[in-house]
């Protein structure tokens, strides 16, 4: 049987390491689905980095020659080995021909984002026209508030998590004021129940039947980005709507780490950063998805000539012809510079499909899983032995490729000390690391490695 099949992953773990008649926490088991594991080449499409150029590894710990262990691309993806080499196009282009760039080349400036646009809308499960390439993620977000988000008397809340990402709080409070409402009274915020981390479905789902009536819109994340949790968009987006809501999502952290299906959810609107999962680098250029039902109801608040149809847009007429649906909010021309690493990053996606990495990506998090609790959950005989807790829910349908562990011991020194060894993650004070597998470019081995060194580094960091 194919452990990569998609079916329980725990169940699958099992069966290997029954065949191969060791332990699940042997190596063994890490090299063998490598081995069996069809992706495995796609790494080879990103450049790892060495230990030895991390700034903060202690090479008298570690081999520096090695690659580091990057668990890291829920914050920033890896860089695509094609990125430079299309950067150097552009850049020669522009040295050799100037302005005649615009039109010219595999890469016309004028209208390259255009040309990727279905590579894009493949990750998201969107149509191509359903989705804009541009500008960053909270700025798409403003921007698509400015249309979806219409308050009356009767109807003028916006329904989000309690905890959600900064950026996206501030962006719904300052859309609120803007249109001269209190936030204290439009945003409404869910919170986990009391002793727990993360959002019950059901939870959510009642605050829209009983509020729906005065939610304009709801506006939640794909994945939350602290705990990890996958939200069921399709029933949220159901629910609100029955309600006479829009619904919108953050897709930050669900863009290129789970299958999303925006279309056939009937998501109203979504926009995401495209330098995490999506590895585009810092500060790339951000998606926007507007569902085709809208396409010629839903119209801009804002006009820039980038929203102009692409046939007479250099006629200058001043006479719009607006795009119909998300590519009517372009506003500006886009930098061709970051055009190049996302081309690089989504043709990597393409070559296999969201379908094909989820389910490799089910069974590395449950691998990583199944280590942690084998060897860090808490001992009722050894209460004062450092363990950690896992708060992303342990359904593989409510979590994507991360899992946010919290220590019962500072985490600094820990992390500290993870770094000295050459690991890559995330932590956040006072007491969580997070830590995502990325199907794209990481291995059954690079966890192993991982729990290993997490071994030590707790060793080390308690001493
Ligand atoms: C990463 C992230 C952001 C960052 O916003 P930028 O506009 O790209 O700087 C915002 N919201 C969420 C949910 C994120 O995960």
């Amino acid at each position: 049987m194919d452990p990569f099949d998609g079916s329980d992953p725990r169940e699958a773990l099992r069966r290997v390491s029954a065949l191969l008649g060791c332990s699940l926490t042997s190596a063994e088991v890490a090299a063998h689905l490598d081995r069996q594991d069809k992706l495995r080449h796609l790494r080879e499409q990103f450049l790892v980095p060495k230990i030895a150029d991390l700034p903060p590894s202690d090479l008298s710990l570690v081999d520096g020659t090695r690659d580091c262990i990057y668990l890291v691309g829920n914050s920033l993806g890896l860089q695509p080995r094609m990125a430079k080499k299309y950067l150097e196009e552009e850049l020669e282009k522009w040295a050799k021909t100037g302005v005649h760039g615009h039109t010219e080349g595999s890469r016309p400036w004028a209208w390259a984002e255009n040309n990727i646009e279905e590579l894009m809308a493949n990750v998201v499960g969107a149509k191509a026209e359903e989705v804009a390439l541009m500008n960053g993620l909270t700025v798409n977000l403003h921007l698509l508030m400015l249309s979806f988000y219409k308050p009356t008397a009767a109807r003028h809340k916006i329904l989000l998590e309690d905890k959600a990402f900064p950026s996206d709080h501030y962006a719904v409070e300052s859309q609120i004021r803007l249109r001269g409402f209190d936030p204290e009274q439009s945003m409404l915020l869910v919170s986990p129940r009391s002793g727990e981390e993360t959002l019950r479905t059901e939870d959510i789902l009642e605050v829209i039947e009983k509020e729906g009536d005065s939610i304009a819109v709801v506006m939640f994340s794909g994945v939350q980005y602290y705990t990890g949790q996958l939200f069921n968009m399709a029933a949220i987006t159901q629910a609100g709507q029955r309600k006479g809501c829009f619904v919108g999502f953050d897709c930050a952290h669900a863009a290129g780490n789970v299958e999303l299906k925006l279309h056939d959810w009937g998501v109203d609107f979504a926009c995401w950063c495209s330098y995490k999962y999506i590895n585009s680098g810092a500060g790339g250029l951000a998606g926007a998805f507007i569902h085709d039902k809208h396409r010629d109801t839903i119209k801009p608040a804002l006009l820039g000539w980038w929203g102009h149809d692409l046939n007479t847009r250099f006629q200058m007429s001043n006479v719009l012809e607006l795009q119909p649906g998300v590519s009517g909010f372009r506003l500006s021309n886009q930098p061709i510079l970051l055009v190049c690493p996302l081309q690089a990053s989504l043709e990597v996606f393409n070559m296999t499909s969201m379908q094909a990495l989820r389910r490799k990506s089910l069974l590395l998090t449950a691998y990583l899983e199944s280590l942690i609790q084998h060897y860090y959950s808490e001992d009722p005989g050894q209460p004062l032995k450092p363990h950690v807790r896992i708060i992303t829910p342990s359904d593989p349908q409510q979590r994507g490729c991360q899992l946010s562990l919290s220590f019962s011991v500072h985490i600094r020194k820990v992390f500290k000390e993870l770094e000295r060894r050459g690991v890559a993650c995330d932590m956040r004070e006072p007491s969580v690391l997070r830590v995502a597998p990325v199907p794209l470019y990481n291995s059954f081995s690079d966890v192993h490695s991982f729990v290993e060194t997490l071994g030590s580094a707790l060793r080390a960091s308690s001493q």
